[in-house]
């Protein structure tokens, strides 16, 4: 697992660990719109160190509506995700459509000409760190035969810390999507509650904001992004929203 930590360093352009910055997007890929047309902020983009499982060696970046500051909550709790569900997603309780857009992939591409115009971009670096995991059991107990380990796999809950890797601290317990090509989609990195990153001063404040100055995710609900194992498509991927 590797803490995700935050430098005052300005990014530069080709930088590949920001906040902020110049996308380094999919081959193909254009920078995302919002369902409202308007261009999505990056929000941070970075290379998943190599030694994580699955997605070591890609390169995810997490963008969101200037505008469009929702909670991402299906309606209708069903686990199966449908057809291009990233352009299209599940009748949401908030927004009629797609207001963000994370994508992963391993193209060699090279940032875009222009940066985010929203954020002051910022550099991240990571350090390597401990999961720790509590085991958390609401009123069950072991079942027979269940050892420990799949216990802590079905039942723990890591540290709230904005992470790659480790497990996800789950506030109202866990989640588990399939995508359409009919892989599990896994956990990749998570984004503890109200993570806040520095807007330029001449843009307006964020609406619905938890801090003036900021922007934030999914109104800073805590966010488990889970993407497809199988990389069917660069923004298979979905943000769990808990609080
Ligand atoms: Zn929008
Ligand atoms: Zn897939």
């Amino acid at each position: 697992m590797y803490v995700i930590e935050r430098h005052n360093d300005p990014a530069t352009p080709g930088a590949r660990d920001t906040v902020g910055g110049w996308p380094i997007l999919p081959a193909g890929e254009p920078w995302p719109l919002c369902f409202c047309g308007e261009r999505m902020i990056l929000f941070f983009q970075f290379d998943i160190p190599a030694d994580i499982a699955v997605f070591g060696g890609d390169h995810l970046l997490v963008f969101q509506c200037p505008t469009h500051n929702d909670a991402v909550v299906a309606k209708g709790v069903s686990d199966q995700l449908p057809p291009r569900f990233w352009d299209t997603p599940p009748p949401l309780y908030t927004a009629p459509g797609a207001f963000w857009r994370i994508m992963l992939h391993r193209d060699h591409t090279s940032p875009t000409p222009d940066p985010d115009e929203y954020l002051r971009p910022r550099r991240l670096d990571f350090r390597p760190a401990t999961e720790q995991v509590t085991l958390w059991w609401p009123g069950e107990a072991l079942s027979d035969g269940q050892d420990l380990d799949s216990a802590f796999t079905d039942h723990g809950i890591g540290l709230p810390e904005f992470k790659i890797g480790g497990v996800p601290s789950w506030i109202q317990g866990r989640e588990s999507y399939t995508c359409p090509c009919g892989d599990n989609l896994v956990y990749v990195c998570q984004i503890p509650t109200d993570t806040g990153f520095d807007k330029h001063h001449h843009r307006p404040e964020q609406p619905d904001t938890f801090r003036f100055g900021q922007y934030g995710l999914f109104l800073g609900n805590e966010t488990y992004v889970l993407a497809c194992p199988a990389h069917c498509h660069p923004a298979a991927a979905w943000p769990v929203n808990q609080n």
